[in-house]
């Protein structure tokens, strides 16, 4: 209420009974009371609307910041309402006219399909749902998103389904960085020790997966202490990087190349490695690793040592020891060499 419609207003009892004769004694009193009343409701009015426009400055901070948007859809005519946050990570103009079946082209099929799965699923059940999806933005940006909704009835007739709708692309890169981390070596880009024997202890824990390995080859570069040595540790790992390379291309038809330490690797081979192809394979890796590393305009000698072992009734641990065994024996038989132990011909 402005100032002056409550300077317009409010009456005292004297002037009350002044300006209408059909007041009688006491009214005066009673609007003055009424109108002290009306008063203190407008101030109570006005510190609600200020406490709620404070809120609603704090949350669209909040939902700024955590790049979390607001969404609702109208069941029967299928009308889209979005807060700016979500335009934001669409890449639309705040604001502007939103059609369902236009936005549905952001998701790439897989994501529209699950999407719809799950939305129809809601709605039958008048229950929610929670969804990670990818979304590509009319600018061509893709983006990750959490998608939270919940179905309202009026009735039991499903009328409205809203939620939340948050951009995780940060988080989702992070936890894929956090994964690749967890699983691969970074210097050679191979999978990590630990990615390795994972793999290898499904030898004991699934015998279906146990079953798809037949063999594995340890391979040991020779004397690169020396490479380091001579050349330096920056070399040395150029020279490593380059051997990992070398081995992943040698091995493309294996389950896994790993790097499981310093300067060893690990490659566990899948059944179409019979006797026949473990042999061919142990010979074009020791081949490959022989040549010779130029950088930097220098040549640095690279050789490697195999050992290999077969899979058929062994225990992860049983077949590593064998394997290892075999690359012992090729160490001693003077390097740049393979041994195989235990798979029949
Ligand atoms: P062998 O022929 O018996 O295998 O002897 P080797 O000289 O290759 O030495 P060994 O396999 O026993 O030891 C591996 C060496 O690899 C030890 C260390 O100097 C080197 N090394 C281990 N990790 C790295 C690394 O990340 N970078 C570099 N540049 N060198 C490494
Ligand atoms: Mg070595």
């Amino acid at each position: 209420m402005s100032n002056a419609l409550r300077t317009q207003t409010v009456l005292t009892r004297s002037e009350a009974s002044a300006t209408s004769p059909l007041l009688r004694q006491g009214d005066g009193a009673l609007i003055e009371q009424l109108h002290a009343k009306v008063e203190a409701q407008a101030v109570v009015i006005r510190e609600q609307e200020a406490a709620l426009a404070h809120s609603r400055k704090i949350f669209e901070r909040a939902s700024a910041a955590a790049r979390i948007g607001v969404w609702e859809c109208d069941l029967p005519s299928e009308t889209l309402r979005w807060t700016d946050v979500v335009y934001d990570i669409f890449d639309l103009p705040r604001g502007s006219a939103l059609d369902r079946r236009e936005i549905l082209r952001c998701y790439p099929e897989d994501a529209r399909k699950e999407l719809e799965r799950v939305r129809s699923r809601a709605i039958d059940e008048r229950g929610s749902f929670s969804l990670d999806t990818e979304i590509v933005t009319p600018k061509g940006r893709r983006r990750w998103l959490r998608i939270t909704a919940t179905v309202e009835c009026e009735n039991d007739v499903p009328m409205r389904i809203f939620g939340m709708k948050q951009d995780i692309t940060d988080e989702k890169a992070l936890w894929e960085r956090m994964r690749y981390l967890a699983e691969f070596d970074v210097m050679t880009g191979l999978a990590n020790r630990s990615r390795f024997q994972t793999r290898l202890a499904e030898l004991d824990d699934r015998p279906d997966a146990g079953g798809a390995i037949a063999a594995l080859m340890l391979v040991d570069l020779d004397g690169f202490k020396q490479v380091n040595d001579g050349h330096g540790h920056v070399l040395g790992d150029e020279c490593l990087k380059e051997a990992a390379r070398r081995l992943a291309e040698a091995c493309r038809g294996a389950e896994l190349v790993a790097r499981i330490g310093g300067d060893e690797f690990a490659v566990l081979l899948g059944r179409r490695f019979d006797r026949d192809a473990v042999e061919h394979l142990a010979r074009e890796v020791v081949a490959a690793m022989s040549r010779p590393v130029v950088l930097d305009g220098q040549s640095l000698a690279l050789g490697a040592s195999v050992g290999v072992a077969g899979a058929e009734g062994r225990t992860s641990a049983d077949l590593f020891a064998e394997a290892d065994a075999a690359l012992y024996a090729a160490k001693a038989a003077g390097r740049n060499t393979y041994r195989i132990l235990g798979l029949p011909d």
